[in-house]
């Protein structure tokens, strides 16, 4: 698999959401899906398959931004639980679907900078 270097750093192309190789073109169409290929270079984006990855790193960082946030919460003004409740659900569902498309992009981008693919037999 033969792929030059991007022209751009591959985490600013991934936070924008654009092509890894050329940084114009865009990586996504739709929320979340990816392009069959990138409307200015033509870059394959059958390469890109970030698995599980963007997820595991959304839920890490709102696990510990909504968890430390209701604990400062509940210590210093100590609210009914059912604020909690909204104000936590509310707050982890937003801050979920901000993250989840730079984060994609990201993987996305690492993946092509870095030639990243699936372990293959050389026969
Ligand atoms: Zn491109």
């Amino acid at each position: 698999m033969a792929q030059e270097q991007s022209a751009s750093p591959p985490v600013i192309t991934g936070l924008k959401g654009l092509c890894p190789r050329c940084g114009k073109g865009h990586l996504f169409q739709g929320f979340l899906k990816v392009r069959p290929k990138c409307e200015v270079c033509g870059l394959d984006f059958a390469f890109a398959d970030s698995g599980d990855g963007p997820a595991f790193f959304v839920m890490s960082i709102v696990g510990i931004v909504v968890v430390g946030l209701a604990l400062w919460v509940e210590f210093t003004f100590a609210p009914p639980i059912w604020l909690h409740f909204v104000m936590w659900t509310a707050l982890s569902i937003a801050l979920s679907l901000a993250l989840v498309r730079p984060s994609k992009g990201v993987l996305v981008a690492l993946q092509y900078h870095h030639k990243a693919a699936e372990g293959r037999i050389q026969k």
